[in-house]
């Protein structure tokens, strides 16, 4: 790694937990090379704040790391939002003054890092003189459609929600489904669409930009960005590849030291034997839909470690709300498959269990993070996507990466019990799973030499590192502060 003179680096997630814990790992990347690391959480006063417990807990493990609280202005409980995301911006946008005062406070600021909800924070970034980067937390095949689409969707024949299953082709990636697209972007006419293409159309203004990827899972997506394809009359700032960060899949004990009973009751099962399937942070389905993914599970004979959650109909809109396994479940099932299946309720530290050795495949929702998770643990995957971007996300890892299937039919009301049995057997049993389990074993191995001193993803931050000590020295020469 080169070195450099220490710099302060300002991390600034958007809001809630799931977008902290990518900071987080980017904050011990900075660490490490020895620089000093800020992160500045905004915290509004009604919802979405990052709960003091579990900034504690961050906190506490991480103690190299000032974690500062911004404030923002309550928007009032009655105003109404055309979706959540709206929101998201909408109180990012009104935090500006108090991070930019925030930044004035600090002796000396050489960068800010954002993501990629935080574009208005730019302005700030560019009124105070400071170089703003963007750490994109997904594929570098989302940031290629991104990029493109304020140039392709206003052209499009029309809104995507009118297209169904025609292909779109963006430049870098395989063709996409008008309906697997993100559901913010469905009406083009829609106030969200324009606010997301607003955004997506400012990205290239950053000086730089990190991605939670690495070059040989993405090579096409990041050659057309690169070569401008994606942004036809806009110079694109450099992309830097520093992934996969993932969250560290050591033993994670509970208070008294003990390990997950999930983990435990894998030790005893035998190796790649156990299907996971895990939805991410807010993945949840009908009971309908659980007593179907059960009987599938029944019927395909294989041993399973399944994440199950209050089903949204329930309206308990937190997962701390316990399932009724019993009443959610068909009846016998739990007997039936005693012997070789496991449910946890609500939440399993995933990241554990995919590096276990028994884990043989993984049903996930294919949020970045729980994709990368996969990667590295060399687990191949069963696409079931369920919101945001994560349609997209299946795409690549489907037809670009080939680490995966997906199951049919999640567009629509129900996954039968018959495809999640096909598709949990075609994995674990079938010619084209031991494909996957080969390709994705490459994978494994090749993300572990990117981050490697030396690897694609090292040289990266090296050069991102060198980048950055130009970019501040630049611009605290034409700095007010
Ligand atoms: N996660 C976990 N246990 C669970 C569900 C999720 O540890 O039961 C973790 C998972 O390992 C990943 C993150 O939560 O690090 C989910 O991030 P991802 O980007 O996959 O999905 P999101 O929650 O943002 O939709």
């Amino acid at each position: 790694a080169v070195t450099t003179t220490q710099k302060t680096v300002v991390l600034y997630p958007s809001l809630g937990v799931g977008h902290l814990n990518p900071m987080v790992e980017l904050a011990k990347v900075f660490l490490r090379r020895g620089q000093a690391v800020v992160i500045a959480v905004v915290n509004p006063p009604d919802k979405d704040a990052v709960s003091a417990d579990a900034l504690g807990r961050l906190a506490a493990a991480n103690t190299a790391i000032t974690f500062s609280l911004i404030p923002v202005p309550s928007r009032g409980k009655d105003h109404h939002y055309p979706h959540p995301v709206m929101r998201t911006i909408d109180v990012l946008r009104a935090a500006n003054p108090a991070l930019r005062e925030f930044l004035r406070t600090l002796p000396a600021v050489d960068a800010l890092v954002v993501d990629m909800f935080c574009v208005d924070a730019l302005d700030v970034a560019a009124g105070l003189g400071i170089p703003a980067y963007f750490f994109f937390a997904s594929a570098v095949g989302d940031l290629a459609v991104m990029l493109h689409l304020p140039y392709y969707y206003p052209t499009a024949p029309s809104s995507f929600k009118d297209m169904g299953k025609t292909p779109l082709h963006f430049p870098g990636v395989p063709p996409i489904r008008a309906l697997d697209m993100a559901t913010t972007m469905r009406d083009r006419e829609s106030e969200t669409a324009k606010e997301r293409l607003r955004q997506c159309a400012r990205m290239p203004e950053a000086t730089g930009i990190l991605v939670n990827s690495f070059d040989w899972l993405e090579a096409r997506a990041l050659e057309a960005i690169r070569n401008g394809l994606c942004t036809p009359d806009r110079t694109m700032p450099p992309l830097y590849c520093i992934g996969p960060l993932v969250l560290p899949g050591g033993h994670t004990r509970g208070s008294n030291g003990e390990r997950h009973p999930c983990i435990e009751w894998l030790d005893a099962q035998p190796d790649r034997s156990v299907v996971f399937l895990c939805f991410g942070s807010l993945g949840t389905f009908s009971a309908a839909q659980l007593r179907d993914i059960a009987h599938g599970l029944q019927n395909s004979g294989h041993r399973f470690l399944w994440v199950v959650r209050d089903p949204p109909e329930h309206k308990s809109s937190s997962i701390s709300v316990e399932p009724d396994l019993e009443a959610l479940l068909p009846e016998s099932f739990s007997e039936k498959t005693s012997d070789r299946g496991f449910v946890v309720k609500n939440w399993a530290p995933q990241a554990e269990v995919l590096r276990h050795g028994a884990v043989g495949a993984f049903v996930t929702h294919c949020g970045w993070n729980s994709v990368l998770e996969g990667i590295v643990s060399g687990v191949p995957m069963i696409g079931w996507p369920l919101y945001a971007e994560q349609r997209l996300n299946k795409v690549h890892v489907v037809e670009e990466m080939k680490v995966g299937v997906a199951v049919e039919g999640y567009e629509e009301d129900l996954v039968k019990a018959e495809e999640v049995e096909a598709k949990v057997r075609l994995v674990m049993e079938s010619e084209e799973g031991s494909k996957l389990r080969e390709r994705i074993a490459m994978a494994k191995e090749m993300a572990a030499d990117a981050l490697k001193e030396g690897g694609s993803s090292d040289v990266a931050f090296d050069e991102f590192m060198k980048d950055l000590e130009n970019d501040s020295s630049e611009s605290r020469k034409k700095s007010f502060i």
